[in-house]
């Protein structure tokens, strides 16, 4: 199977070499992509969208009609976002909030914020009450804590974030601490909405659903022990992207069945996931150019236009891209042209280090310098982790295709 659509091959093939390195993003693929999920959660379900995985302004438009808001972890995050979507409804989260980033979202209206820590809890209500004078609203604070989860819980996962020393969240003494305090009345100018988590990024729908079972039952014995009501409930995001199975997808289904399940058994609360990397990942290529192929010690090489310093993620992560290649029959310069030998070649970037990787040993037998090589599952944490300006090579080019319309440059 492809790992491209149409529109991104075709673009691929058109571009001219001054025109790459350049992402690529099929914005079809996106709303078919955001639809579904949509459609496989259980309505009663929100689903926000956690902006850092992808700040691109027009992909965080294009989910606007299949989100009930966004999720921002910086002031920067939330002035960008809130100029991209409008009024849309905004939670902010986010370790080390100063204190200017808590008045400018005060400012902005933000509706809800996610509480790290006791610290940021005082200092939130200190400034909303100094912004009363300016604003009526009580906004919302989804009190981040880390609940106890069975050790087995975030064994699959990538990233964990809870569930052991964590600058993430509160430990549940810490939240227990906090919600004491709206409970007692102490806390007169926030409205506590309920609690967040987000423990792990990387796990399957199964083991998904299984943390989300126990961060809820956990988060219900924690509101009861604690005298609050709990409105609102965030279990996080972290499903999973599979860079080694680039066909398959989450399990949506499933995972929405067991939400509605989950909904089910306990009611009150309104439900909400934020995923980042599962929303976005698939609408995203890097499509570039073969420059040189040569060969060192038995090993083939491919150096491409551009590399890791644009696409970090199979640095960040230590895989493989997954790629594929689109041949070309330009080639610019006088023969010989430089090609593939082997059936296997590594594609490696313009960086001078041994860490400039995108991809090893991938089948690309007859591969030619001037063909095109296009990498997948760049739409998430790719270009927006990537160290910019190192070597000072200049910046990809950005595409935004949809079908029946010319493409617009970004
Ligand atoms: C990064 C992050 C997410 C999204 O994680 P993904 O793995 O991209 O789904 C959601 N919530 C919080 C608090 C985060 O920090």
């Amino acid at each position: 199977m492809s790992l491209l659509t149409g529109a991104v091959r075709d673009a691929a093939r058109a571009l001219s070499p001054d025109e790459l390195p350049c992402y690529l993003y099929d914005m079809d693929a996106l709303e078919q992509h955001a639809a579904a999920v949509r459609a496989a959660l259980p309505p009663s379900v929100e689903l926000y969208y956690a902006a850092k995985a992808n700040p691109e302004r027009e992909v965080l438009r294009a989910l606007v009609p299949y989100t009930d808001g966004f999720e921002v972890s910086s002031g920067g995050e939330l002035a960008h976002v809130r100029g991209a979507v409008g009024p849309r409804p905004l939670a902010f989260g986010g370790p080390g909030k100063t204190p200017e980033e808590i008045a400018a979202a005060l400012d902005a209206g933000v509706e809800r914020f996610h509480v790290e820590s006791p610290h940021e809890l005082r200092l939130l209500a200190r400034l909303v009450g100094r912004h009363r004078e300016r604003s009526a609203n009580r906004p919302k604070v989804l009190i981040r804590f880390d609940p106890p989860v069975e050790a087995d819980a975030l064994a699959g996962s990538v990233l964990a974030m809870g569930g052991r020393p964590t600058p993430f969240g509160m430990d549940p003494a810490e939240a227990a601490e906090a919600l004491g305090q709206f409970a007692r009345g102490e806390l007169p100018d926030l409205e506590l909405a309920g609690l967040h988590a987000h423990m792990a990024s990387g796990l399957d729908a199964h083991a998904q659903l299984a943390l989300a079972e126990q961060v809820v039952a956990e988060a219900h014995a924690l509101a009861a022990r604690c005298g609050v009501a709990l409105r609102e409930l965030t279990v996080g995001g972290g499903m999973a992207v599979d860079y080694t199975r680039p066909g398959e997808r989450f399990d949506w289904a499933s995972f929405g069945a067991g939400m509605a399940r989950l909904a089910e058994r306990f009611p009150g609360p309104v439900l909400r996931i934020e995923p980042g990397r599962a929303l976005t990942a698939y609408c995203g290529w890097y499509a570039t150019q073969v420059l040189d192929v040569k060969r060192s010690h038995g090993e083939e090489f491919a150096v491409v236009r551009g590399g890791t310093h644009h696409l970090r993620t199979p640095a960040a992560k230590g895989h493989d891209q997954p790629a594929e290649v689109v041949p070309v029959a330009d080639w610019e310069h006088p023969p010989p042209r430089p090609e593939v030998r082997g059936d296997r070649v590594s594609f490696t970037g313009q960086l001078c280090t041994p860490k400039d990787v995108l991809a090893r040993g991938v089948p690309a037998p007859g591969l030619r310098a001037g063909d095109r090589v296009v990498f997948a599952l760049a739409g998430a944490y790719a270009w927006n982790i990537s160290h910019h300006d190192f070597l000072m090579h200049p910046p990809p080019a950005v595409r935004f295709l949809r079908a029946g319309t010319a493409d617009a440059a970004g």
